[in-house]
């Protein structure tokens, strides 16, 4: 693909011009840009709006935390309203139907439209269909706050039933891997976790530490590891793996991503859907949008990690207020902080830059990281408030009344 150099930057004088900047989707792209262009005092009389049609954000790293009562759902799941109380974001409750580039103009699904001087698209991934009978059906995804309420109801139903049961997660990745040590936790010893994938390892891409620590805390758990295994059909309680029927009372789908499809005007996609952009992360021609997070792609390999999307809403803002003042904006670089797992409740597994922690303190340290990563000063403190709480429970020496 070759791109033409970008074109000029805003061309329209600063004095009696306040931009309108339009934010789609409320992830991690597109929430953080919006909280990031905060900082920026010459923006202060910018309009800047935000559409997304969940009532909540949706912290995903903790959201396995939930299942065992760990954290809470207001923690991982903070209300847009809430959030955005103390900013100047417009938030905006709606599905974008329509990009139009040329137009600069969004239509939303409730019919309205919405024009924009500046564009963040940051739509994010969903989970990518699999050719299995019966997994749309029978077996529960992990990535909206529906899953979690459905999936956390179905366990605490199990953890009633009168006899052992049996819990089949489907792929090997951190996900799969975070979701059966967390059930394993959450259902003792009257469950039987199976973690099933085709591929010859768990968490292909993760460091070697991490992996070991990972094997260990399954086996601790005796979660049954099922690698190259095919899955050939998923029913209401039970799994078909390898031609053999076997027991599953909850199978979790826990495969791979792709982007949401893009929205409006003809763009460059690489294979998988993800829109080219330049180093900037700038879209093609239109110097006045950016996409960002796990729907964009450039050259320089990034991963589609909130940890990356997070990095890069920083970088948009800074562009945008940069260009604002009529000055270049520059180019993205991704620096991979680390690699972080929860590994059952309470434990974790964290490695960064060659060190690598498990068990309690692991936990604590991901936490802490995870906490601090939360959007807004006034959320953060209170999930810390409680976390501390917590910790000085669990470390008191005398029993609580
Ligand atoms: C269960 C789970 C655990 C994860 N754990 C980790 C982890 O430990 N570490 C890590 O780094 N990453 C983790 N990830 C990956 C991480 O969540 C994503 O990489 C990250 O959220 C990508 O950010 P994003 O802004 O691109 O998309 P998202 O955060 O998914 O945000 C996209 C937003 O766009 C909105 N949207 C979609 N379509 C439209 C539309 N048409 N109009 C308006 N809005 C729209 C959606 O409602 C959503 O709020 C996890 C993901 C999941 C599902």
């Amino acid at each position: 693909m070759t791109l033409s150099p970008p074109r000029p930057l805003v061309p329209v004088p600063l004095t009696d011009y306040a931009p309108r900047i339009v934010i789609v989707g409320g992830g991690f792209g597109g929430l953080y840009t919006a909280l990031y262009l905060q900082k920026y005092r010459h923006l202060k009389n910018c309009s800047i709006t935000l559409i997304e049609p969940r009532e909540r954000f949706l912290f995903t790293p903790l959201l396995y935390e939930v299942l065992t009562e760990e954290l809470l759902l207001w923690e991982v799941a903070p209300p847009y309203k809430q959030l955005l109380a103390r900013t100047n974001i417009r938030w905006q409750r709606d599905w974008t139907d329509h990009i139009d580039l040329e137009q600069q103009r969004i239509t939303l699904r409730q019919g309205n439209s919405i024009s924009y001087d500046f564009l963040v698209v940051a739509t994010g991934a969903k989970t990518r269909p699999l050719p299995i009978p019966g997994i749309d059906e029978h077996a529960l995804t992990f990535r909206s706050l529906d899953d979690v309420v459905t999936v956390k109801a179905r366990l605490d139903q199990l953890a009633q039933a009168p006899h052992p049961v049996a819990v089949t997660v489907i792929g090997a990745g951190a996900s799969g891997v975070e979701l059966a040590t967390k059930v394993a936790d959450r259902l003792g010893k009257k469950v039987q976790v199976r973690l099933v994938d085709r591929g010859d390892q768990i968490l292909r891409p993760f460091p070697r530490g991490l992996q070991r620590k990972a094997m260990h805390a399954l086996m601790q758990r005796n979660v049954e590891l099922l690698l190259q295994t095919e899955i050939n059909a998923v029913g209401p309680k039970s799994v078909r793996l390898d031609d053999v029927e076997l027991p599953s009372h909850l199978t979790l789908w826990a495969t791979g991503t792709e982007p949401v499809p893009w929205l409006g005007s003809p763009v460059n996609t690489n294979d998988h859907g993800q829109v080219w952009v330049r180093p900037t992360l700038q879209l093609g021609d239109y110097f006045n949008v950016f996409v960002v997070g796990d729907v964009a792609v450039q050259k320089q390999a990034i991963p589609n990690t909130a940890q990356a999307a997070y990095q890069a809403a920083a970088s948009v803002a800074k562009n945008l207020a940069r260009i604002i003042r009529q000055r270049q904006p520059q180019g993205f670089h991704y620096l991979h902080l680390g690699d972080m797992l929860t590994l059952g409740k309470g434990t974790g597994g964290v490695w960064s830059f060659g060190i690598s922690i498990g068990g309690k303190l692991g936990g604590i340290i991901r936490r802490a990281v995870y906490i601090h990563r939360l959007p807004t000063n006034h959320h953060r403190l209170k999930v810390a408030r409680r976390a501390l709480g917590q910790i000085g429970r669990s470390i008191w020496p005398f029993k609580q009344p």
